[in-house]
């Protein structure tokens, strides 16, 4: 089934200069970029993103983190689009990631792991038109 998914390179790999690094194994493995901005949150829009991790005891790090500088968003798009980039993508705790996922290839701590993905088709129906509108995405 061909599905959309969201994916944010977050602020602590765009100093890296690994954006196009991890595009190329996006579109490598099938998946279509069919929208993409690059945009620095404030930290009550990082909040707003994450608000279903709101009880979370991370929640103010995580915002204070993802506001601390420039990510890039985008919707990928091909099939089985969430589940692969979460495997691509490795488990949240680099340390923990399987070997050549994008996590445990460049990720520094549970925090500053590199990428977030939509976990489940509900994820990506609140995180894509939180970031796209109709309009950004390409057909
Ligand atoms: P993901 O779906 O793999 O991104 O993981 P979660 O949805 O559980 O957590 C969202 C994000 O919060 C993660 O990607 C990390 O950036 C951060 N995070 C998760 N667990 C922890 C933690 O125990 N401590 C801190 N500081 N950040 C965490």
């Amino acid at each position: 089934m061909v599905e959309r998914t969201l994916s944010i390179i977050k602020p602590d790999a765009v100093p890296k200069n690994i954006i196009g690094e991890i595009i190329k194994r996006f579109e490598t493995a099938q998946l279509k970029i069919v929208a993409i901005q690059m945009r620095h949150l404030s930290k009550k829009e990082a909040e707003a993103f994450y608000y279903v991790h709101r009880e979370r005891p991370f929640f103010d790090s995580l915002a204070t983190f993802m506001s601390s500088g420039p990510i890039v968003a985008m919707v990928l798009e091909g099939e089985q689009a969430i589940s692969k980039n979460r495997s691509m993508m490795g488990a949240t705790d680099p340390k923990k990631a399987d070997k050549g996922t994008i996590r445990a290839d460049f990720g520094g701590g549970i925090e500053t792991n590199v990428v977030h993905g939509s976990d489940s088709p509900a994820s990506a129906a609140f995180e894509i038109p939180f970031f796209f509108s109709q309009l950004d995405l390409v057909r």
